[in-house]
């Protein structure tokens, strides 16, 4: 029979499986009891949803066969079962999460990150397997089909038989090598055990011959093995469990079990509600965000169960975009099996739950916040951002939820802060909360624009985020205090001494002020004295709603439209600066100088900005006409 071929990127990942030298091979088990599993799921689904079906719960289980003397393991479900098209389509071509993890292989990383981090399903039977065979009778056919392969050469389907209904995975495990020890996978005690730690809160009965020894009939002595079927999982789902039974590591093996992630979470919820509505939920908050959190492709959502039956793998209702790193399930007894996911949208009970999961979220943050201060701050570099979009896209509405979450970098601290904290160490007279916004805390620190503040003694926060300065703005304040960018115009702080620094500066220069801003022409709005600047001969600083860092965000983004925002930009000199006396000599003396300097002066500032300077060749012509 003709062999078909894996689709590309599976046969890579099988190749992988196949040569793996991982150290976990035994999860292997855990995927295909949880196949398993979701495939009865979907047949007890279907009975539930069809009156003409009855469920009978002693007619759906797992069992595992042992022959040790073929070598061969048998995950044996009955289940919903797969079609000869549907074993060509699902065992043949990777599953989408597959084809993300061939990316990550062709950055050069190890096994271990690339089956620690996802994932890996039906394949990983390739990890302990030489061969696998699939035995498969749909629900609601007649027919088998049986699917097998020995590795990434390809595989085939032909037909075959089998008295129930589900499926048959059949793995010949490798013989021992060297270095490695392959009769683990067929020996009772190991698999058992490897069961327990997985698979423990599968709902449905996994069952084993276990074997068993007894006293000969008529013999006092002398002993005999017998075997006997036994349920080697306690199925209770760990949500229906007491909190109190469980551990720390139940809960992390219960993440992983699901695939919610492949870190070691920071924090469990569980929560228990009898009420207006009931309902039990297991959330955690992942240690890292997965790969394509903070891209469109990111779902968003927890499992729904209604009355222990799974009905949603992802239900987006369930959870605030800002939340959206929640991981986890909700089980409810008040939700009908039947609800599609259009009734789903306008269910009230299903509001209820979210409303309530949202403020279990918050508040396990605050405490962590609070009790936890290190954890806190490696779940906000992880979600931080979210929580800020969250700010933003929602205009604000919800910052009660949210603003206390928020941690920036002080400058005073050295470290992150919450707005409170600021807040706590003001000074009575200073009017506003300032900030700087820049890439990085490096590139803040040297800012001339933050010297005036700094010099004050005031705390600066700073924004090394994107998304920082457009979140703030739609704060606008909190608790009251305004939030103020260093290099916006009036930054609400008189200089030391009597204020005659700018009013003597601007007396003195105003016609060459006019006279540069003459020759900028549209670039600035205005050419006026710093009230900030201290050693800094020049600088930048912004007028009006768009600041100049939101200038270069807008303008970093794809969109036509973003390319014509421009902040409304000053250009601030400090007067008492030496580079005055040849700008003031060049005024008086040489009108086509004065043009030079001007513009090397506006460059400068526009570099210590981290914009773009203007004409790049221009410049470093202009700095060589004035070495010569
Ligand atoms: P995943 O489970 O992540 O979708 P797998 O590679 O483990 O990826 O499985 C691919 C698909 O094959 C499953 O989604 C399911 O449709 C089907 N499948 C696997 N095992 C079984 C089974 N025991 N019974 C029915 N269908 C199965």
């Amino acid at each position: 029979m003709a062999k078909k071929q894996f689709q590309a990127e599976s046969k890579r990942l099988l190749d992988l499986m196949i040569n793996s030298v991982y150290t976990h091979r035994e999860i292997f088990l855990r995927e295909l009891i949880s196949n398993a599993s979701d495939a009865i799921d979907k047949i007890y689904y279907k009975t539930l949803t069809d009156d003409s079906l009855v469920f009978e719960r002693e007619n759906y289980y797992i069992k595992i066969f042992i022959d040790k003397e073929k070598r061969l393991l048998k995950i044996s479900d009955t289940g919903i079962g797969m079609t000869r098209e549907e074993l060509d389509d699902n065992l043949g071509i990777i599953a989408k999460s597959g084809s993300m993890l061939f990316k990550r292989e062709n950055e050069g990383d190890s096994d271990y990150d690339i089956i620690g981090q996802f994932g890996v399903g039906f394949y990983s039977a390739f990890m302990v397997a030489d061969t696998v065979t699939v035995v498969s009778k749909a629900f609601g056919s007649e027919e088998t089909h049986v699917w097998e392969s020995s590795g990434s050469e390809g595989y085939t389907i032909k037909s075959g038989e089998k008295e129930l209904t589900g499926t048959d995975v059949i793995l010949r495990i490798k013989d021992n090598t060297e270095e490695e020890n392959f009769d683990d996978y067929l020996d009772e005690y190991r698999l058992r055990s490897i069961i327990k730690k997985y698979s423990d809160f599968i709902r449905y009965p996994i069952k084993m011959d276990i074997t068993k020894r007894k006293l000969k009939e008529g013999s006092e002595s002398e002993y005999e093995d017998y075997t006997e079927e036994q349920i080697v999982n306690s199925m209770v789902p760990l949500w229906k469990k007491n909190k109190n039974e469980l551990t720390e590591e139940d809960y992390h093996n219960f993440y992983t079990e699901k695939h919610y992630g492949f870190d070691k979470p920071i924090r469990h919820i569980h929560v228990s509600v009898d009420g207006a509505v009931s309902y039990n939920a297991i959330l955690f908050i992942p240690e890292s965000p997965p790969f394509d959190f903070y891209t469109k492709d990111y779902e968003k959502g927890l499992e729904l169960y209604a009355n222990s039956v799974m009905i949603m793998s992802k239900c987006a209702d369930l959870l605030p975009d800002y939340f959206s790193f929640v991981k986890g399930m909700v089980d409810s007894e008040d939700l009908s099996l039947n609800i599609s996911r259009e009734m789903l949208q306008h269910d009230r009970q299903l509001k209820l739950i979210a409303r309530n999961i949202k403020t279990k979220i918050k508040s396990e943050l605050d405490t962590l916040l609070k009790n936890d201060r290190d954890k806190y701050e490696i779940f906000f570099k992880s979600f931080g951002r979210q929580l800020k979009y969250g700010i933003y896209s929602d205009f604000g509405m919800n910052k009660d939820d949210l603003q206390d979450l928020l941690l920036f970098y002080s400058s005073t601290q050295q470290k992150m802060v919450t707005l409170e904290e600021y807040l706590s160490r003001m000074p009575e007279e200073q009017k506003y909360i300032y900030y700087a916004a820049g890439e990085s805390v490096e590139k803040i620190d040297k800012l001339p624009q933050t010297e005036l503040v700094a010099d004050k003694g005031y705390e600066v926060l700073y924004f090394t985020d994107d998304i920082d300065e457009f979140a703030i703005k739609m704060l606008r304040e909190y608790k009251d205090k305004e939030f103020k960018s260093v290099s916006s115009g009036d930054l609400g702080i008189e200089p030391e001494g009597d204020g005659k620094k700018e009013d003597a500066g601007q007396e003195g220069y105003q016609e060459l002020f006019a006279e540069m801003k003459n020759i900028l022409g549209e670039k600035v709005s205005n050419v006026r004295a710093s009230k900030r600047l201290k050693n800094h001969p020049v600088c930048i600083s912004s007028e009006g709603e768009l600041t100049i860092e939101m200038e270069k965000v807008l303008r970093s983004m794809p969109m036509p439209h973003n390319q014509d925002v421009k902040a409304e930009k000053i250009l601030e000199i400090n007067v008492s600066h030496e580079v005055m006396t040849p700008l003031k000599k060049a005024y008086d003396e040489d009108k086509e100088k004065l043009a030079l300097y001007t513009n090397l002066l506006y460059n400068q500032a526009l570099l210590i900005e981290g914009l773009p300077v203007d004409d790049p060749l221009d410049f470093t012509n202009s700095i060589c006409k004035i070495m010569v």
